[in-house]
């Protein structure tokens, strides 16, 4: 909060031109083990369990349904001295932004014949994933181009996608959504919370992961993922709806 402050009062510009090529400093998939000396700290630091160590205590994997994208684990070993843990800086943005627009409306378009509606359930969350789907309708992502739409109604929804973690007061709504949508019907859960459940830890307010309540056919890691990791999840959801079919 007080870089963006210190930036936006040195430089007046906060935010970034978005680079068709990658940006350097994003977070995304890692990648390497750290050595077994620093396995035991980076899973240490992980807020939500998403660093696992083997049984070994030799070798380490990213759950990445919980996963942040916080750094954490990536900071620790390099303190300790070891940069075989970093964070890759793939992404499908500049391909879905750039060049590959046209093909990707081409193979929603293909898939799904004219349209996939969507019906979005907040569950719980802080509001961070839900910022990112609002960008979706922004003119750089423009999802209605694809033939996607969000709806009102579940009733007319083939996909439900859930933000946030399921609260003891959404619940319900969560269950009485699902069931109200004609099949085939797919579930997709979007970001850290509703897919891994541990962003905020257990409380009596918090049921969990959106799987706890209704089947979940995809998940989107990130907290909150980025517009273009939705888009991919919803190519996938429409392969998966398609053999439905
Ligand atoms: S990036 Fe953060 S959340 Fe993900 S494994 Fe590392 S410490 Fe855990
Ligand atoms: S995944 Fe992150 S951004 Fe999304 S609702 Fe949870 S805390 Fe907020």
């Amino acid at each position: 909060m007080f870089k963006v402050l210190e930036r936006l009062f040195h430089d007046k510009i906060a935010t970034e031109e978005i680079k068709l090529t990658g940006s350097e400093r994003y977070r995304g998939r890692l990648k390497g083990c750290p050595s077994a000396s620093c396995l035991k700290e980076c899973a240490g630091v992980c807020p939500v369990g998403a660093f696992q160590v083997n049984d070994a205590g030799d070798d380490c994997s990213i759950n990445y349904s919980k996963c942040l994208f916080c750094g954490r684990c990536v900071e620790k070993a390099m303190s300790m001295g070891d940069v075989a843990l970093h964070h890759t800086i793939d992404d499908v943005m500049p391909f879905i932004a750039g060049e590959g627009a046209d093909i990707t409306a081409d193979v929603l378009k293909q898939k799904l014949g004219r349209s996939l509606h969507v019906r979005h359930l907040d569950a719980g969350s802080c509001n961070g994933c839900d910022f990112e789907m609002g960008a979706l309708s922004g003119p750089m992502y423009d999802l209605a181009r694809y033939g996607v739409h969000f709806v009102a109604s579940p009733r007319h929804a083939d996909l439900l996608m859930v933000t946030g973690v399921v609260t003891r007061n959404l619940e319900q709504a969560l269950r009485m959504t699902y069931e109200a949508m004609p099949e085939p019907r797919l579930v997709m859960a979007c970001g850290a919370c509703a897919a891994g459940g541990s962003t905020y830890g257990e409380s009596y307010a918090i049921v969990g992961a959106a799987d706890k309540v209704v089947p979940v056919d995809i998940c989107v890691p990130g907290c909150p993922p980025r517009p273009s990791a939705m888009i991919a999840g919803l190519l996938a959801a429409a392969d998966m709806l398609k053999e439905r079919m």
